[in-house]
C-alpha cells in the first residue's frame, strides 16, 4: 500500500432510485478533475451472486466489465463518467459475500467456531470493500451501498461501514442521501422523512457526515439551517440535487453547492489544484446547443423499461453531444412489428439500432426491421443478437434459406447460421457462463468497421453463448456480407457489413460498454454521422 487512501460510502434513505449511482459518478469526477486517482464500487444486497441471472425487468441492464464481470448498470455510469476500467472487485452482492463464507466454512477454514453475521459476513464484506486498496493505485474509494437504510438486506453492510469507521479514523466519511418532497398544495419542501431517515442510520452507529438532498426545487437558507440542526451535519453539508434535464450536469451542479471542497475539507487535504471540466463543459453546451437533429429507432423487446437499454441510451448521447447533434431515439416494440406496418412504422427514421437479447420473444420485428434497413439504405447497426438477427435476415431473404436461424431459436434448424459456440456446449450452469468480457478483435481494412475505427485491433466486450457459424461464411461473402471484425485467436466472426450499403454493421460484441462522455465510442459517432448524411440525402 502507498497511498493513504481516503474513503467516501454513500447510503441512501427515504426512497430507492435517487441517483447514488450518478451522484457517486460525479464525485469521482470532480476529485479526479482535480487530479486524484479514483475508484468507485458497489455493493449490492441482494441474494443473486451477480446481476448476470436477473431478468432486465428486475434490475434493468446488467453491465459488462473489461475483466468479464457481470453487474450492475451503476458501474456503467462510474465507468462513462470517469472514464477508468471496473473489475469484478468493484461489485460485491451478498449473495457473493454469503457464498465465499459459506465456501471457507466447508474447506474448515474457520477451525470450529460458529460461523455468524458478525463478524464473519461483516469481515468478509470489509474484505471485499478494502480489497480494492491494496493495489495503491487510488487516493479515494467512493462506495456505494445500494438499497435504502432500513431494509433488512443492508444491515450487515450498514454494520461494515459502522465498523470500518472506527478502523479508518479520518480516512473515510458517509454520505447520506434522501428525497425532500415537495408538497404542490401547500408550496413546502418537506424534510421529516430525511430526519427519519438519519435517524435510522444513526440507530445503527453510523453518523453521515454530508447530506445530499434530492429535490424538485431549490432549497433555501432555512432548510438547509433546519436539516443540519436535526441530522447532525454542518450546514454547509446540506447538499442540493435538483432534478435536472441531463445526468452530466450533476457534476457541475455539486462543484456549484462546493461539494467538492467539502469533501477535501472534511478529510483534512488542502488541495491548490483546481478542478478542470473545460472538456465536459464543452459537451454540455453541445447537448443545449445542437446544430442538428436526427431520428434514430432502437427495436427492442423491453422498451417499457428504458433501463434495460441504459448504456446504449448513453453511447448516444456521447456521439450526438460530440457530434453537436440531438438524437431523438424511439424505442420501438420489436412484438409489434409487422410486414404490414413495417413501413408505417420505421419509415421516418434515419438510422436503425437493433438491440441485444436472449430468447425468443420480438425476434421476427427484429429481422423484418433489418430487412428495411438493408433495402432501403437506412443506416444500421445491429448489436449482439441485433447483429444475429441481421446475419438471419440475410441468409432467409437473399441466399433463400428459407428456415435459416439461430440455434438458440431453434434448435433443429437445417440452417443454423448462428450456432452455440464449441466451448458452451458443455455448459449446462447459467451464472458466468458465457463468453464475457474483452476480447480481441482484428479489422479488415478497406471495411466501413475500418472507417469507424481507424485501427487494426481493438478490444470490444462480450455477453453471449452463440456466434456466426464460419461454414456459411463463403456464401455469405460472395453474396455481399462481408466478415469484417474476427478474434485472431479462434477465428471467431465479430463484425458482418453489407457491401452495396451506405452504413450495415453487425457486430458480436457490445461496444456500448466502452462509449464515455468524453470519449465516444467511434461506431456510435459513425452511425449518428451515417444517419446525419441519410437525412441530408432526403432533404436535397
Ligand atoms: N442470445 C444471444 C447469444 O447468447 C445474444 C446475446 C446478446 O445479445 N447479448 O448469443
Amino acid at each position: 500500500m502507498t497511498k493513504d487512501t481516503k474513503y467516501i460510502f454513500v447510503t441512501g434513505g427515504v426512497v430507492s432510485s435517487l441517483g447514488k449511482g450518478i451522484i457517486s459518478a460525479s464525485i469521482g469526477k470532480l476529485l479526479q478533475s482535480r487530479g486524484f486517482s479514483i475508484t468507485i464500487q458497489k455493493l449490492d444486497p441482494y441474494i443473486n451472486v451477480d446481476p448476470g441471472t436477473l431478468n432486465p425487468y428486475e434490475h434493468g441492464e446488467c453491465y459488462v466489465t473489461e475483466d468479464g464481470a457481470e453487474t450492475d448498470l451503476d458501474l456503467g455510469h462510474y465507468e462513462r463518467f470517469l472514464n477508468i476500467y471496473t473489475s469484478q472487485a468493484n461489485n460485491v452482492t451478498t449473495g457473493k459475500i454469503y457464498l465465499n463464507v459459506i465456501e471457507k466454512e466447508r474447506r474448515g477454514d474457520y477451525l470450529g467456531e460458529t460461523v455468524q453475521v458478525i463478524p464473519h459476513i461483516t469481515d468478509e464484506i470489509k474484505y471485499r470493500i478494502r480489497l480494492l486498496e491494496f493495489s495503491g493505485d487510488y487516493d479515494f474509494i467512493i462506495t456505494e451501498i445500494g438499497g435504502t437504510v432500513g431494509d433488512i438486506e443492508s444491515l450487515p453492510f450498514i454494520e461494515a461501514v459502522r465498523q470500518l469507521r472506527l478502523e479508518l479514523g479520518k480516512r473515510s466519511l458517509v454520505m447520506h442521501m434522501t428525497l425532500l418532497p415537495y408538497l404542490a398544495n401547500i408550496g413546502e419542501l418537506k424534510t421529516k422523512p430525511t430526519q427519519h431517515s438519519v435517524k435510522n442510520l444513526q440507530e445503527l452507529g453510523v453518523q453521515p457526515d454530508i447530506l445530499i438532498c434530492r429535490t424538485s426545487v431549490p432549497i433555501n437558507d432555512s432548510i438547509r439551517q433546519k436539516l443540519a440542526l436535526f441530522c447532525n451535519v454542518e450546514q454547509r453539508a446540506v447538499i442540493e440535487n435538483i432534478d435536472i434535464d441531463t445526468i452530466y450536469k450533476v457534476p457541475i451542479k455539486m462543484q456549484e453547492e462546493k461539494l467538492d471542497e467539502v469533501i477535501l475539507d472534511k478529510f483534512g487535504i488542502s488541495s491548490t489544484s483546481q478542478t478542470n471540466l473545460s472538456k465536459w463543459i464543452e459537451l454540455i453546451n453541445h447537448i443545449d446547443n445542437p446544430k442538428n437533429e436526427v431520428d434514430v429507432a432502437l427495436i427492442g423487446k423491453y422498451i417499457e423499461l428504458k433501463d434495460a437499454y441504459k448504456s446504449i441510451i448513453e453511447s448516444f448521447i456521447h456521439a450526438g453531444a460530440y457530434l453537436e447533434t440531438k438524437v431523438n431515439l424511439d424505442f420501438i416494440s420489436s412484438e409489434n412489428i409487422t410486414e404490414g406496418n413495417l413501413d408505417n412504422l420505421l419509415n421516418k427514421y434515419n438510422a436503425i439500432l437493433v438491440a441485444p437479447g436472449f430468447g425468443e420473444r420480438g425476434l421476427e420485428g427484429k429481422i423484418l426491421a433489418a430487412k428495411y434497413a438493408r433495402e432501403n439504405k437506412i443506416p444500421f447497426l445491429g448489436i449482439c443478437l441485433g447483429m444475429q438477427m441481421a446475419v438471419v435476415e440475410f441468409a432467409r431473404n437473399v441466399l433463400h434459406l428459407k428456415d435459416a436461424n439461430s440455434r438458440e431459436i431453434n434448435p433443429r434448424t437445417l440452417n443454423p447460421v448462428i450456432d452455440l459456440m464449441e466451448n458452451q456446449k458443455k455448459i449446462s450452469v447459467k451464472g458466468g457462463t458465457m463468453r464475457l468480457g474483452a476480447y480481441p478483435c482484428k479489422i479488415v481494412k478497406n471495411s466501413k468497421l475500418y472507417e469507424c475505427y481507424k485501427q487494426d485491433l481493438v478490444y470490444e466486450r462480450h455477453r453471449h453463448r452463440y456466434e456466426f457459424n464460419n461454414k456459411y461464411l463463403e456464401i455469405f461473402e460472395s453474396h455481399g456480407m462481408k466478415a469484417v471484425g474476427i478474434n485472431p485467436t479462434e477465428q471467431l466472426v465479430e463484425a458482418m457489413e453489407l457491401e452495396d450499403h451506405p452504413f450495415f454493421i453487425g457486430v458480436q460484441f457490445h461496444p456500448e460498454y466502452k462509449s464515455r462522455f468524453e470519449s465516444p465510442h467511434p461506431l456510435f459517432v459513425s452511425l449518428v454521422r451515417a444517419a446525419l448524411e441519410k437525412k441530408n440525402n432526403i432533404i436535397q
